[in-house]
């Protein structure tokens, strides 16, 4: 952050947003991009981890100074390339929108913390001083989702780099070749400004194998894992310090005091950007029966389109599979054919035919529909009226299913917003705002693509991937 100037940033986005630097007609795989070999790309695992230890004894050595020269050439590459992740991110996932990917990058390249986040603390008395450091851990195990690929890569090298750790990736197999893309660009990033060639770490093909293998080697010193329930649990059972951050289903409540036109075009802007993938974005709105016709109307203003409940109906089927899980139970799972991909795209599958302009499905339905119980991470958004407050914080405190993740409401009553605030316990809690503003997306605060609810360290950053050391010196060291 510290060291790319204002001017700087704005040439680089300014690029970006022309779209020069893409090319749709690139070649890539878990190894090469357009012929050029990806650098700390591994087939075996062990190897892999042994080559990050190799990056964090580097690290170890360095000054602060140097590690920050690091990350800010990761950021400066970031930013220049953030057409590229994002056009392959989406050719390779089928999910997403570049636009939108391209944004995440940049905000991942200006809001992601670095060497500035760790902070020592002193104490001193009768006794002399003690002084407590944020250590890193060493070899940090990182498990990243298919959702924001690349953007979880560079985020985490970035604070987990600051804070002194080598890290070793185990990507989703769905997005391995942008996840690699990232890796490959910190590793110049670090080479370019004087680091080892190869700083951080992945695989060839990853597998739950090899993500079980980074889980129980014992040069793995801390597990963070960002993705869905099943992988939160694997990594929160594996005996190591881990940080899980895992999935949400945010709730929407909007009452007759919220600013209604604005509060229709945040929540659809929220809700659609990047299809709905982040985890954050609105996925269920709880509204006052007095205002939901307004508050339709205003949505329809900015680019959504109401379906009935019939065609809601035949939609939920398409988007929500059941399948048998390991116990032997039918549950419903999303289609992974339908996640993040366009409204017109979602439309199609029930015949009707829309344009770009529409960026998000809406309908209403009751509290128990599969729109509302199920995080989807498509641009469907489900409307539920209701009466009063008491009713809206009940059923968004349901539909949010304890993950205490992120929330959001649209009122000026600062009872409601804080009666709310307080039931829903989430990480995160936007007012009045489009949900991104919750990852400092036009709000205040830093970024992150790692959320760590159900492990408490809230929106990550450096600080989060390090383990305090205290030093005592005793009687003396003191100036008053
Ligand atoms: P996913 O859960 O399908 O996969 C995440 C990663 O875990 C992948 O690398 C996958 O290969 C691996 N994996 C899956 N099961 C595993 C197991 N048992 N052991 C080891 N590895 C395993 O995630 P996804 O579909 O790519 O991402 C979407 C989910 O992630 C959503 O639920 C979303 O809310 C959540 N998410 C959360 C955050 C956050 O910051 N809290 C950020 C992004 C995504």
């Amino acid at each position: 952050m510290a060291n790319i100037t204002e001017a700087e940033i704005r040439k680089i986005v300014e690029n970006i947003l022309k779209g020069s630097a893409a090319s749709s007609t690139a070649s890539y795989s878990s190894t090469e991009y357009n012929g050029r070999k990806l650098i700390g790309i591994y087939a075996d695992m062990n190897e892999a981890i042994e080559m990050a230890e190799k990056g964090y004894r580097a690290v170890r050595a360095m000054s602060v100074e140097q590690r920050e020269k690091i990350i800010t050439e990761i950021r400066r590459l970031t930013l220049e390339e953030a057409p590229i992740m994002a056009e392959i991110g989406v050719a390779e996932t089928g999910m997403g929108r570049v636009d939108h990917k391209r944004l995440k990058h940049i905000l991942v390249a200006e809001k992601t913390p670095g060497t500035e986040d760790i902070v020592a603390e002193a104490k001193t008395g009768d006794n002399g001083l003690t002084l407590t450091e944020m250590a890193p851990f060493g070899v940090v195990g990182s498990i990243t989702p298919s959702t924001n690929p690349s953007e979880t890569v560079i985020c985490n090298s970035i604070g987990m780099i600051a804070a002194g750790n080598g890290v070793v990736f185990n990507p989703h197999p769905n997005a391995i070749a942008t996840s690699n893309y990232a890796v490959d660009l910190v590793n110049r990033a670090s080479a370019t400004a004087g680091g080892p060639e190869v700083l951080v770490c992945s695989m060839v093909k990853p597998t739950l194998e090899t993500a079980s293998i980074m889980q129980t080697h014992p040069k793995i010193r801390l597990l963070v894992c960002t993705g869905g329930p099943g992988v939160v649990r694997a990594v929160l059972s594996s005996g190591k310090k881990a940080i899980g951050a895992g999935a949400g289903n945010p709730p929407v409540i909007v009452d007759d005091t919220a600013d209604i036109r604005k509060a229709g075009k945040d929540i659809i802007d929220g809700c659609s950007f990047d299809n709905n993938l982040p985890c954050i974005a609105e996925k269920e709105v709880f509204a006052f029966r007095n205002i939901a016709d307004q508050l339709i109307a205003e949505m329809q203003k900015n680019g959504a389109y109401l379906i009935t409940r019939e065609q809601a109906d035949k939609l939920a089927p398409i988007v929500l599979k059941e399948v048998t899980n390991k116990a032997g139970k039918t549950v419903k799972t999303v289609a992974r054919d339908c996640v993040g991909r366009d409204a017109a795209v979602l439309l199609a599958k029930i015949g009707i035919n829309v344009g770009p302009e529409i960026r998000c499905i809406i309908c209403e339905t009751d509290f128990n529909h599969d729109f509302v119980q199920h995080e989807l991470m498509m641009p469907i958004l489900p409307i539920v009226r209701v009466d009063e407050i008491e009713e809206a914080i009940e059923l968004a405190v349901k539909a949010e299913h304890g993950n205490r993740h992120t929330a959001h409401m649209h009122s000026k009553n600062i009872d409601h917003l804080s009666a709310f605030a307080k039931a829903v316990e989430t990480t995160i809690f936007v007012k009045n705002a489009p949900s991104y503003a919750g990852i400092g997306f036009g709000g205040e605060g830093h970024t992150t693509f790692t959320i760590a609810g159900p492990t408490g360290e809230g929106i990550t950053s450096a600080r989060s991937f390090t383990r305090k050391r205290r030093c005592v010196m005793a009687d003396n060291f003191r100036i008053i």
